[in-house]
């Protein structure tokens, strides 16, 4: 057997000890004689998966008594109608457009009301986070949104904005358990787990519970509903049982490596190997202004569309895989969340410097 370093931005890279308990209960999951993909989501077994999974998670984030964790189906995406449905009682909330997720869940929420633009970093191709310490704040905004780390563009707000009061509701998606979530802070935060939790097919919601009401939009679906998913303890119809229990065994891992402050640590440790390397080659370049850099995506280029693309094969051919970058920006991204190890890194970074060597 013979794995490759996977840079895929998501689905990604899943820790080997995770994977491999999979396998071991792939058959005969704890005497039940049957696989967590068979059983019941209504089983003793399940049940007990569900409810260990959302006391792991709590544990793990310190997620406050007064908000509901929530395990929902239809990734991120549908989120993005879900939370303009739930919250926007004014009809009214500002976006903070940072990328490409941020502006498909901007103009979703214009369909239900008026959903407002007001800082954007369009103009130098999402390549750093707008100043958001005195921003025109609507006074009648039910929310401020922000995708907190940009997938696509590599970008981390350096500090939360500015809400002026009003609840802020963010999109971890890509960030997701890299780091400490102060949850206090924010009235929702949520994202699909595929980035940098679990396998694709959920997402995680945490909202603070009096946002969770019958008051919602005219019109929202039953399962859109996050009161209905929250009463029922994220058991309403059947949920995404077999990647509810590979997070379960996710949180148990990443409480193993010490928790979430000690995830940022390695994290910051394996972006500065690549973040370093980029600022002295002259080959590759870093394509984010350093106040904005995240921790989790980092994209690059050579300046040279032909040598990007060499770089790409020859670096899949090595076993450096998924490097290419997202067709909007070109060049190269590597995502390197929870699951990476540094090793992965750090060879990446000496192929990098033998390709320099050979092509700069
Ligand atoms: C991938 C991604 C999404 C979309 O996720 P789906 O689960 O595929 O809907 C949304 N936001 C961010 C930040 C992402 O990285």
């Amino acid at each position: 057997m013979s794995r490759v370093y996977n840079f895929s931005a998501g689905p990604a890279m899943m820790p080997e000890e995770v994977l491999k308990t999979c396998a071991e209960e792939m058959l005969d999951y704890h005497g039940s004689g049957q696989s967590v993909m068979e059983m019941s989501h209504r089983s003793k077994w399940f049940d007990e998966i569900i409810k260990t999974a959302e006391k792991d998670f709590r544990e793990l984030v310190g997620v406050p008594d007064n908000y509901k964790v929530l395990f929902l189906q239809g990734g991120a995406w549908t989120q993005f109608s879900a939370i303009p449905m739930n919250l926007m009682k004014n009809k009214v909330a500002d976006y903070i457009i940072t990328g490409q997720w941020a502006k498909k869940a901007w103009q979703e929420a214009k369909r239900y009301g008026d959903a407002r633009a007001i800082a954007s970093s369009e103009d130098k191709t999402f390549s750093y986070i707008p100043d958001c310490s005195d921003l025109p704040i609507s006074d009648d905004a039910d929310y401020v949104y922000i995708c907190q780390n940009n997938t696509i563009y590599g970008t981390k707000f350096p500090e939360l904005p500015n809400t002026k009061g009003k609840d802020l509701v963010a999109d971890v998606s890509s960030m997701f358990l890299s780091e400490p979530h102060d949850i206090s802070k924010y009235a929702v935060l949520y994202g699909g787990v595929q980035k940098n939790v679990g396998p694709a097919g959920m997402s995680i919601v945490v909202v603070r519970d009096d946002l969770v009401t019958d008051d919602v939009l005219e019109g929202t679906p039953t399962m859109l509903k996050w009161k209905t998913q929250a009463d029922a303890d994220s058991l309403f119809n059947t949920p995404p049982c077999y990647t509810i229990y590979t997070c379960g065994l996710v949180f148990k891992w990443l409480k193993e490596q010490g928790g979430l402050a000690a995830m940022k640590a390695k994290n910051e440790e394996k972006a500065a190997i690549l973040y370093n390397f980029l600022d002295q080659s002259q080959l590759f370049k870093g394509t984010v202004e350093k106040a904005s850099r995240s921790l989790m995506n980092v994209p690059f280029v050579t300046g040279n569309e032909e040598l990007d693309k060499k770089f790409v094969a020859e670096s899949t051919e090595a076993g450096f895989v998924n490097l290419k970058g997202h067709r909007s920006v070109g060049g190269m991204r590597a995502s390197i969340y929870n699951a990476m190890p540094k090793e992965g890194v750090e060879k990446l970074v000496e192929f990098m410097a033998d390709f320099e060597k050979k092509n700069g």
